[in-house]
């Protein structure tokens, strides 16, 4: 009989109630024993959803984070956490957030790092090692909720990321090897899988996601003599890996001393046969036949198809699973009431993921004719998506089959185009801009608010927004500022913005998943070919230039970005969506350019974290990538500057894509490493304009003048002064008015100082 189970399951809730909970707590609203109850609550929930499983996992749920409950279990928490006599859930607040309940207003301690779980938008802790860290166990959390979930009646399979990923996850200084420290972690793990036997349970899950990376020789063997290790501890253990392909990883893999392996067959369908072959003639197989990073329904057919045969090979052995814990789609489609009923029809979310997987398994162990009401509903809603005159739009096709080269060519290269735009542009040495967004107050969002909710008229609304982009002006030309913002007041989202007013974006009422903490997202939901019906910003950039003499710079937000935080279709690959979009904004940058805006900037935010797992990935997507924003500039005058801008600075290993771009300028993140990311600058010569932040606007202090002319002349080290820009990090919608204001202020007499400075040269 072939098995189900599951690797994750979301946290939030389906209406976010993890959220609401955690925020009431740290705000003293209610106490760590209602906290705990609702999170208590949330388990069960998710347990009875997905009880029709044969295995349950337990351990994934988490009130922060799973890394970070990984290292309390293991004792590996922070000194600084630790002071006073704070309880264990203060000090793991303190590591997440900075903060405990109590210290709600006080100054906390500063919270671990965060970074992007592999290539996901969720972000987890990153545990802090050096050659002093110790290790200590305490399971009792984990060995808890596995008597909570027995309650529930499921039977529970613990889910423990690996010792070797957690290491790898992990930071230490550079005279820490973490290697060094794998020894006494093991010890930890041996105990943990002793204390899980001893609770009776059969099947461990253990994580090992570092097995679709480029690993170094020493990370491959430290997998096998782990394993090794471990080998005589604990129940048996299913060795989960996802989000790619195992690659050069998969024999040293499939002879791990393990019980069980499970691949993402979403991402790695090549490699089963191989694995299959390789994997000890006693081993589980898990197959994640169903996509845990997309919301679309699976061709179950097909994958029937596909499965029999593996399944007439494998028998008992053969476990069907999500690619992997279903963390990173929402909840359930059921609560959507106002998305449209075709598209409705096309998703699945991870309980409509879990009634796939059940399907699958009720057609493998008991024939097709057990599950025909459900293989049939599935065929249609498969078959409508593919002939759905919504998702395919010829006009579209054909207009990105007429794509070539040309395309994403400017007229004329950097140099001629610097000198007509000086003419066209009269510009300062050391020109100062901001990044497209000003402060969005209480009243901005209360405004959208009423009228999303439909409670004023659009006029009103469009009067409102008008006043917030002449407040932005007044205030930028009183600061002394050379190229203007409209300030973004009309935004919610830089990428939902621009979903909403394209064809083919579709956005859920309930669709969050966690990014990071009680922090959620809903990504809008691209399904079909992509056109621009009418310009989407040049009214309000329109109005604001009428408000100025200056010049006032077209913002929108790049193809790639709005590909990196949606979810994507699986119909084709993404580099043909991505093109769409390019296509899209191309005619809005021109329709801005028509209407005489003389600087348009394409944020490309996210970019970097598109970068494929493994290295020999990147090449190929950074060629589309670029391509797409050449695409979206590529028929501009030469007058007409074209900025990007990107959320980070950490170049080194991309810059020649980020010059193949060629924007004319290109602001970035610099202020917090004190302009030391520049370095990526040193061997290549970047050779158009560039703005090295130099506010940082995740932090609410202001920069003083001497700071931002010592980051400036740090600048100028590396790169000439008639290439330099002078801006802040990024949009500035997340701080108030006061605090943005004197810091530009600051900004612009800093200017002004190193134009002296440079004169008197
Ligand atoms: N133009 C956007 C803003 O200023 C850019 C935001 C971003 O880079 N994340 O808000
Ligand atoms: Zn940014």
């Amino acid at each position: 009989m072939v098995r189900t189970h599951n690797l994750g399951f979301p946290r939030i809730g389906k209406q976010r109630e993890l959220k609401a909970a955690l925020e009431r707590y740290w705000s003293g609203a209610i106490s760590r024993d209602e906290l705990e109850a609702a999170a208590r609550e949330l388990r069960r929930q998710n347990w009875s959803r997905q009880a029709r499983l044969d295995l349950v996992p337990v351990g994934d749920f988490s009130l922060y984070d799973h890394v970070l409950d990984l290292s309390f279990m293991l004792g590996n928490v922070p000194q600084r956490a630790k002071h006073g006599d704070a309880s264990p859930l203060d000090q793991y607040f303190r590591v997440a957030r900075g903060r405990s309940q109590s210290e709600a207003h006080a100054c906390g301690v500063h919270a671990s790092e965060m970074t992007k779980w592999f290539d996901t938008n969720y972000h987890y802790l990153v545990p802090e090692f050096d050659a002093n860290t110790r290790f200590t166990l305490d399971a009792s959390r984990l060995l808890a909720q596995l008597d909570e979930a027995r309650e529930s009646g499921v039977e529970p399979k613990p889910v423990i990321l690996g010792p070797l990923t957690y290491l790898w996850l992990g930071k230490a200084p550079h005279d820490c090897d973490r290697l060094t420290l794998l020894d006494a972690l093991l010890i930890q793990y041996a105990a943990l899988l002793d204390a899980l036997s001893l609770a009776g349970v059969a099947w461990v899950q253990l994580d090992e996601p570092l097995a679709v990376l480029d690993l170094p020789p020493e990370w491959q063997a430290a997998l096998r003599s782990s394993y090794e290790r471990l080998r005589e501890h604990g129940p048996k253990k299913l060795l989960a890996t996802y989000f790619g392909p195992l690659g050069d990883n998969l024999e040293l893999v499939c002879r791990l001393p393990v019980d069980g392996l499970h691949v993402d067959v979403s991402k790695g369908r090549d490699e089963v046969s191989a694995i299959v072959k390789l994997l000890p003639r006693d081993a589980v197989l898990s197959l994640g036949v169903v996509s845990g990073r997309n919301v679309w329904r699976s061709d179950l057919n097909a994958l029937l198809d596909w499965l029999t045969p593996i399944a007439d090979v494998l028998g008992d052995r053969l476990w069907l699973a999500p690619s992997c814990s279903l963390l990173h789609v929402p909840v359930d489609v059921e609560s959507e009431q106002r998305l449209d009923s075709e598209v409705r029809s096309w998703l699945a979310f991870a309980v409509q993921k879990l009634d796939e997987v059940d399907t699958l398994a009720l057609a493998l162990n008991h024939g097709r004719g057990r599950v025909a009401d459900q293989l049939a509903a599935n065929r249609a809603a498969i078959e409508s998506r593919r002939t759905s005159r919504r998702v395919h739009d010829p006009e579209v096709q054909a207009a990105v089959g007429r794509i070539d080269a040309k395309l994403g060519q400017r007229p004329s290269d950097f140099a001629l185009r610097a000198q007509k735009q000086a003419k066209h542009l009269p510009l300062p040495l050391f020109p100062t801009t901001t990044i497209g967004s000003f402060p969005q107050t209480q009243e901005i969002r209360r405004v959208r608010s009423q009228m999303r909710a439909g409670r004023i008229a659009r006029e009103v609304y469009v009067r409102a927004m008008q006043e917030e982009i002449a407040r932005a002006v007044r205030e930028q030309e009183a600061l002394g500022l050379d190229v203007l913002v409209h300030g973004e007041a009309e935004r919610n989202d830089m990428v939902e913005y621009f979903g909403e007013q394209l064809q083919g974006f579709a956005f859920s009422e309930f669709g969050w998943v966690q990014s990071y903490g009680s922090r959620c997202v809903k990504p809008p939901i691209l399904y079909g070919d992509v056109s621009r019906p009418q310009p989407m910003t040049v009214e309000w950039t329109k109005y604001a230039q009428s408000l100025t003499v200056k010049p006032m710079k077209g913002m929108l937000t790049g193809p790639v970005t709005i590909l990196n935080w949606s979810f994507v279709r699986d119909d084709q690959p993404r580099a043909a969506s991505c093109r769409q979009l390019a296509l899209a904004i191309r005619q809005e940058v021109l329709d801005l350019e028509r209407a005489g805006v003389r600087v348009i900037q394409i944020d490309e935010a996210a970019l970097r974290e598109g970068l494929p797992l493994r290295k020999r990935d990147w090449q190929h997507y950074l060629d589309w990538a670029v391509e797409a924003f050449r695409i979206t500039v590529g028929a501009v005058r030469d007058e007409t500057q074209i900025h990007t801008h990107m959320c980070y600075s950490e170049f080194n290993d991309i810059i020649a894509a980020i010059a193949a771009m060629d924007a004319d300028v290109i602001t970035i993140e610099t202020s917090r490493s004190n302009m030391e990311l520049l370095s990526a600058f040193d061997e290549f010569k970047y050779p158009n304009a560039i703005g090295p932040g130099v506010y940082d606007i995740h932090s609410p202090n202001v920069p003083s003048e001497e700071q931002v002319v010592s980051l400036m002349q740090r600048a100028a080290e590396r790169i000439p002064v008639e290439r330099l820009w002078v801006n802040p990090d990024c949009g500035l919608k997340t701080r108030g008015w006061p605090e943005v204001t004197d810091a530009l202020r600051n900004m612009v007499a800093a200017a002004k100082t190193l134009r002296a400075a440079s004169q008197r040269i």
